[in-house]
């Protein structure tokens, strides 16, 4: 990890000097009362004028990175955004928050065009947000070059990699920038994590000496659960009781196919949830219409395939679901990050069956090219951690080359000791793996356990396997249950699949285990755990002192508010916020403009009506809580 800024000593001075500033910005516009991790350093690079890549998690707070400082420079900071919809969020947001952005993009009516245009030619604009196809036409160069261009900022810069998950030829145009503006900075943000994809921005975008500054990619607000997925009816019945954990909560399903898009948004509409579906296969006009519904708060949950994606900054996201296997554990760290981008606990949970990964594998094809076997390595990762019995918050920091503090996260599965082991998991190890040598290490998951439940199927009486001494060895337990036992032996090393074929063949350490020598780690049947669950830590933390009820009046107060003003409601206040003003419950104008998430503007917009609200709600509280002598 280069994290060159904090070993240079001209380049400390120079990130020092700076912070007075930023931090009466950062309060003054957005009412926050400190910098996030790295957000300083990031900033001192863009007022040095060094280009830099920053490479922060989803909610890590990249937008302040650049907004902030913009505030501070001479001219206007040039955004690069891929989508529409993002760039059209941030110019809404930012004006909320009283700072001057407007954005060019082809859907624009030719009169707002204008407007933009013209407010940028006045320097009137401190953030002017485009995508990457318009900032290299020749008419909009030109107009770069008479403008007073103060730095550019280039957000999802991984869109210019090859390796990254969201290739966009159109990024790769970009490098002109800094043949064109040599004396601008050029700052690259992305949420992706892999060495390969920050080589490729710094090489790609031509950086000169850049100060790359890398996160952690930790979320401790976010809760991993990973559970087998139930069969038939009993699988709505099992994403039913994780939604009931949320009603009236945004949040995401995520599913493999369009076709399960479909059927889990009737199921859950039918149960009375409030959902609408989003996939591909949709009219673009409804894709938007379902997406802004779910942004305005309008409907709780979307259940979508992976093309619900990058456009997403809802904040308040508090779970996101997913009903079968994601497709690689980079896949997920971006899927599963929507949730708590605001900083408040939010749950993650995994629902996989062993099918998830023939129908992967089928949707992947069967190249033979190294992507191919790229993206099928990394399948099989995202297996093991699915079938994993490990600290899911260390599982993922590790896969990112991050080491994760402490024992004990508070905040997965695991650590909760939701997953109960088997007390006789050597046994039912050497079993499993003993039938599998018995097999002739010719055949795969399914057949192995059908064989050891003591199945009569055709094929088994065929081959003579109802006569083998493993044949219903494991019977008075379920063919499923004896399957997820297998993959849990995989994903710990002891059975190996063919990739090509899936038979099952034993490794040196499953040889290791049926000598007694290593006992595997296997998740107990669902009868014989009656979890102890602790309760999350970090879900309590942020609910403390939070009167409940007032947080749902300020709550409704805000969703009239953002109706009257076509805006999404996060836009007036976020989550964290108005648990604040829970708690606190402030009384006077300055109390107001203290609490986290209330800038000026806000304050000159709202404070009035929120502390109107409150001296009401305290008024009708009063009798009660100080009852007549
Ligand atoms: P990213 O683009 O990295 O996913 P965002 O820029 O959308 O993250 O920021 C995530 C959330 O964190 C937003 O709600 C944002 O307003 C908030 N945030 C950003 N910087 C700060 C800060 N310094 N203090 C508190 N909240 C912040
Ligand atoms: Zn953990």
């Amino acid at each position: 990890m280069r994290n060159e800024v904090a070993c240079d000593n001209a380049a400390a001075r120079r990130s020092a000097a700076p912070e007075a500033p930023l931090r009466e910005v950062l309060a003054r516009y957005w009412g926050y009362e400190d910098f996030l991790p790295l957000q300083r350093e990031a900033m001192a690079s863009v007022l040095a004028g060094r280009d830099s890549l920053v490479v922060l998690p989803t909610g890590g707070g990249k937008s302040l990175c650049f907004q902030a400082p913009a505030l501070l420079m001479d001219g206007t900071a040039v955004v690069v955004s891929p989508l529409i919809s993002l760039m059209k969020d941030q110019v809404d947001a930012l004006a909320a928050n009283g700072v001057p952005a407007g954005c060019l993009h082809s859907a624009q009516a030719p009169e707002e065009h204008h407007e933009v245009v013209a407010r940028a030619r006045r320097g009137e604009l401190k953030l002017l947000y485009a995508a990457p196809e318009r900032l290299v036409m020749p008419s909009f160069l030109e107009f770069l070059a008479a403008a007073r261009v103060a730095f550019f900022a280039i957000d999802e810069a991984h869109c210019i990699s090859h390796w990254g998950h969201d290739f966009r030829p159109e990024y790769r145009a970009l490098r002109l920038l800094k043949e064109r503006f040599p004396r601008a900075g050029v700052h690259a943000y992305t949420a992706t994590a892999t060495p390969r994809v920050r080589d490729d921005i710094v090489s790609e975008l031509a950086l000169r000496d850049p100060s790359v500054l890398v996160g952690t990619f930790d979320r401790p607000n976010l809760l991993y659960r990973v559970r087998p997925r139930e069969r038939g009816a009993a699988r709505f019945a099992q994403l039913e009781e994780a939604l009931a954990r949320h009603r009236g909560r945004s949040g995401i399903v995520y599913c493999i196919t369009r076709k399960e898009v479909e059927s889990v948004c009737a199921a859950l509409a039918k149960r009375g949830f409030r959902v609408r579906p989003y996939h591909a296969g949709l009219d673009d006009d409804v894709r938007h219409r379902n997406q802004d519904a779910f942004s305005n708060d309008e409907i709780d949950i979307i259940v979508a395939t992976v093309a619900f994606g990058m456009g997403i900054d809802k904040p308040d996201v508090r779970f996101v679901i997913h009903t079968g296997l994601p497709k690689s554990l980079e896949c997920y760290q971006q899927e599963s990050g929507r949730a708590g981008r605001d900083g408040l606990e939010a749950e993650c949970t995994v629902f996989y069956g062993g099918g998830d990964y023939a129908t992967w594998l089928l949707i992947l094809g069967d190249g033979d090219g190294e992507s191919a076997r790229t993206q099928r390595r990394k399948l099989a990762d995202m297996y093991a951690y699915a079938t994993g019995v490990a600290c899911r918050h260390r599982l993922l920091s590790e896969y990112f080359g991050q080491t994760l503090a402490g024992d004990d996260c508070g905040a997965c599965d695991a650590c909760l000791g939701e997953i109960v082991l088997m007390e006789d998991a050597l046994v039912t190890g050497q079993k499993i793996l003993c039938c599998v040598v018995r097999l002739q290490e010719r055949f795969g998951a399914q057949y192995t356990a059908a064989v050891l439940t003591g199945a009569r199927e055709a094929k088994i009486a065929a081959n003579g396997h109802d006569r083998l001494s493993t044949h219903g060895l494991l019977k008075e337990h379920e063919e499923k249950q004896v399957r997820l036992w297998i993959d849990q032996l995989v994903s710990q090393g002891c059975l190996e699949k063919d990739e090509e074929w899936g038979t099952l063949k034993v490794t040196p350490l499953g040889w290791r285990v049926i000598r007694g020598q290593a006992a595997p780690r296997l998740i107990a049947p669902p009868a014989a755990a009656a979890p102890k669950a602790k309760r999350a830590a970090a879900a309590l933390r942020s609910w403390d002192g939070v009167d409940r009820e007032l947080f749902e009046s300020l709550r409704a107060l805000r969703l009239s508010l953002a109706k009257a003003r076509d805006i999404p409601p996060y836009m007036v206040f976020g989550d964290a916020t108005l648990r604040e003003l829970a708690r606190l419950k402030p009384e006077t104008p300055e109390d107001f403009l203290a609490i986290h998430g209330i800038g000026e503007r806000k304050n000159a917009e709202y404070g009035a009506i929120f502390r109107a609200h409150l001296t009401a709600w305290r008024a009708e509280r009063r009798p009660a809580e100080n009852p007549p002598a």
